[in-house]
């Protein structure tokens, strides 16, 4: 139900009793409690069923199974009978729930970019770089390709990006709107030794936990860069994306103080301050939440649209003569034809140098060794007017088991689902079930409130085994992936989209944030051949 570490749905928590009692309903008529549970029942289909099996891994996972199947037999007939028809007055379902993402009712300006405003448009035939995929990795790739190069004039090497959609149409417009600071330091070093185990067993308990430490502080280095960056870019271009830097408070659970005291510590001591331990009081002043506990505060953290982030991108792109968009144009397969690669569509062929593989967890439907490398993990999310009036805007908030913010009228909610196959990644299939627990647990935090859900959606995140993203080549030649990013895109993608172009490029006058020995994709592909960085 929850997936670790993602923006919204951190580590996996014990999920307690409420911290302050759910509203009770005196009053509020049976027919229409029971009307709720009769609603949900008929509504549950196979993802509701996938999540489930994904949450009692998660929060029953050191119980023998027929115990942690009765346990959560237990807390599912709590839920279904008695918390989700509790707040069934507070949150209200629509008529008819669009499945359209908050983000993507705006109109997209890049919408059947080029076929929109020339229908006998061709797809150019050869191009220094192809860069598949028009979400926060593709759009970036585009932009940096347009900085760096644009002031070449005719000779400058020329970018195709492929997108099968619109720009942003996968998880880049579905997410929750925050712009991370990439995973703290303590969470990917804990998912880094725990893989360690598995891949460096050469090495002593010692050694791999100081080689996760390093892996940690090269994560995060390059998380802060890619924060500082975004906001830095969208001063100077003037990008209009509703960017606040307001940060993010993420509720901790009875019994997790001590992981939150451990990981700001560990944090702290190395050097990166953004993610911080503040008190129940401070957290309740920041985020309206009723808590019993401490918080974790990421300061740095934003809000922002994330689908007019990567509009803005591609239109500063697209000003560049050496930049092309082909939207709903699906790669098929890339071709190694040595000197260059044949980069198949469904429109056509184009031949490039380079191909940057930005397409995350819709990667292994194309490259299949990526099966089990990058895992597609479905989230998901619903919006609706109104919501708890104790909800700041722009503020990122989090509990064990969802997100929320509030962004203008909207309020917008959700939670993490279960794992899905690899031709299923971006699926828009959100599971009711899901919505209706994110709505219990908001009464939970912030006590009566009135919205109606109009949009309800999902998309896919993807998760390397060690939960550490890959940036890099991955043939051995010149085709690259940015990927694995933990449901933290905006954490990595800027900064990493930045370094990829300056390698295809050949320019070394920026700092390269994303060394091989820890971000190379040969980490995952042959752990036994990778260049492991020496333990320090
Ligand atoms: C509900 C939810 C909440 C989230 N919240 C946050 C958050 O608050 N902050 C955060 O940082 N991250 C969040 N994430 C994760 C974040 O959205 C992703 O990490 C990020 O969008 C990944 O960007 P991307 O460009 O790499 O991938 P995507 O945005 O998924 O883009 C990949 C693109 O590739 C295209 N494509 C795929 N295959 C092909 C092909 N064969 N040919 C052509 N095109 C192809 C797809 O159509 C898609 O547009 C959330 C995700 C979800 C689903």
């Amino acid at each position: 139900m929850a997936s670790s570490g993602t923006p919204g749905t951190p580590g996996n928590a014990q999920l307690a009793e409420p911290a302050t009692p759910a509203p009770s309903a005196p009053g509020f008529a049976p027919w229409l409690r029971l009307r709720t549970v009769i609603d949900l029942l008929l509504g549950m289909h196979r993802v509701d069923f996938q999540a489930a099996s994904r949450f009692v891994g998660l929060k029953y996972s050191s119980s023998w199974w027929p115990v942690k199947w009765l346990r959560f037999t237990w807390w599912a007939l709590r839920q279904l009978l008695v918390r989700i028809p509790s707040s069934a007055r507070y949150l209200t379902i629509a008529p008819h729930v669009s499945r359209t993402p908050m983000w993507l009712i705006d109109p997209n300006p890049h919408a059947n970019h080029p076929w929109a405003n020339d229908p006998s448009a061709q797809l150019c035939d050869e191009v220094d770089a192809v860069v598949i995929g028009a979400g926060f990795t593709g759009a970036a790739v585009a932009y940096h390709w347009a900085r760096r190069t644009g002031d070449r004039g005719d000779e400058a090497p020329t970018l195709a990006v492929i997108e099968m959609d619109d720009p942003a149409s996968g998880s880049s417009g579905r997410n929750e709107g925050l712009v991370v600071m990439g995973r703290y330091y303590a969470m990917v070093h804990d998912t880094v030794l725990h893989h360690l185990h598995r891949v460096r067993t050469d090495l002593d308990e010692d050694a791999r936990t100081r080689l996760a430490g390093q892996f940690a502080e090269a994560y995060s280095r390059s998380a802060y860069r890619n924060a500082e960056m975004i906001e830095r870019v969208i001063r100077e271009e003037g990008f209009d994306c509703d960017y606040h830097r307001a940060g993010w408070v993420q509720a901790a659970e009875p019994g997790g103080e001590g992981a939150l005291e451990r990981s700001t510590a560990m944090a702290k001591e190395r050097g990166f301050e953004d993610w911080t331990r503040i008190d129940r009081d401070e957290a309740g002043r920041r985020s309206g939440m009723c808590l019993d506990n401490a918080a974790g505060f990421s300061i740095g953290a934003a809000s922002w649209h994330p689908a007019k982030w990567v509009w803005c991108l591609m239109t500063a792109a697209l000003a560049r003569p050496n930049v092309k968009l082909y939207t709903r144009t699906r790669v098929v397969r890339v071709e190694d034809a040595g000197e260059c690669y044949r980069v198949h569509t469904a429109r056509g062929t184009i031949r490039a140098r380079h191909v940057v593989c930005a397409t995350e967890s819709y990667t292994p439907a194309l490259h299949p060794q990526f099966h089990d490398l990058i895992e597609p993990l479905q989230e998901q999310a619903a919006c609706g007017e109104g919501g708890p009036e104790r909800m700041p805007p722009y503020i990122g908030l989090s509990a064990a088991w969802f997100f929320g913010g509030r962004y203008g009228k909207r309020v917008l909610f959700g939670s993490g689902g279960p794992r899905r196959a690899d031709d299923e990644a971006g699926r828009n299939d959100p599971s009711r079930f899901l919505s209706r627990f994110v709505g219990a647990e908001l009464a939970r935090y912030y006590g009566p409130y009135r919205l109606e859900m109009t949009n309800e959606w999902s998309g896919t995140v993807s998760y390397t085994p060690d939960e550490y993203p890959i940036v890099g080549v991955f043939d051995g030649k010149r085709q690259h992936i940015i990927g694995g990013m933990a449901g933290s895109g905006s954490g990595v993608s800027f900064n990493a989209g930045r370094c990829v172009v300056n390698r295809v490029l050949g320019l070394t006058d920026e700092p390269d944030d994303y060394p091989h020995a820890y971000f190379g994709p040969q980490r995952l592909l042959d752990p036994g051949g990778h260049t492991w960085p020496e333990v320090e």
